[in-house]
């Protein structure tokens, strides 16, 4: 079960992943993740990679590939793997194909949770935290029971920069931009499967879920 996991900000992909991996065991590999235990290990690549990153530039696509490369080869990839954040790029998309082929692995889907950009922007925008307790609270999916206020301590609730409309903004049309060449690339490959993200969260899964059943049959 060799799969790929794509959705923008705020669609649910984190709490797929995990359900995923809880039902199906297989390794949840995320390029943050990589990269960290890369650099921990002190592997070459790794330490490329970290050079790059503490110049503030980006990492590129040779290295992680090559990272990628390594993660995928070590035992615990055998009966699969779930990739989040990698690829970002239809060229690191045709490299993963090379890759796995040369591992004698074939991609089975990519799985793309879709979410309206209007819904995206109301759930990334709407969240609002406690400066004193770290409590997160959602005007639409989780408020308080008090407008702006803590349940628990009343203190007054504020918005993350990275939570205000401007940012959110900004950071869908980003990420837009930078999916929709991928989602071309594996829907002209055929391996796109598209979820609606737009359901409860279980129900959101039952669909994910069948899909791996089905393929498995
Ligand atoms: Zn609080």
């Amino acid at each position: 079960m060799n799969l790929i996991l794509m959705g923008l900000p705020g669609a649910g992909k984190g709490t797929q992943a995990e359900k995923i991996v809880e039902k199906y065991g297989v390794p949840h590999i995320s390029t943050g993740d990589m990269f960290r235990a890369a650099i921990k290990n002190g592997t070459e690549l790794g330490l490329k990679a970290k050079a790059f990153m503490d110049e503030g530039a980006l990492v590129p696509d040779e290295v992680t590939i090559g990272i990628v490369r390594e993660r995928l080869s070590q035992d615990d990839c055998a009966k699969g793997f779930l990739l989040d954040g990698f690829p970002r790029t239809p060229a690191q998309a045709q490299a993963l194909e090379e890759m796995t082929t040369d591992l004698g692995r074939t991609l089975d889907h990519v799985i793309y949770i879709k979410v309206p950009r209007d819904d995206l922007f109301k759930r990334l925008t709407g969240r609002w935290i406690c400066p004193d307790c770290g409590t997160a609270y959602h005007e639409v999916f989780n408020p308080p029971k008090e407008a702006g206020k803590c349940d628990k301590d009343g203190s007054e609730l504020i918005q993350r920069d990275d939570d205000k409309p401007e940012t959110v903004d900004k950071r869908l049309e980003v990420n837009l931009e930078q999916t929709k060449p991928l989602v071309d690339f594996y829907e002209e490959k055929g391996y796109l499967r598209n979820i609606d993200g737009q359901q409860d969260i279980s129900d959101v899964f039952a669909d994910v879920d069948k899909l791996l059943q089905e393929s498995r049959a």
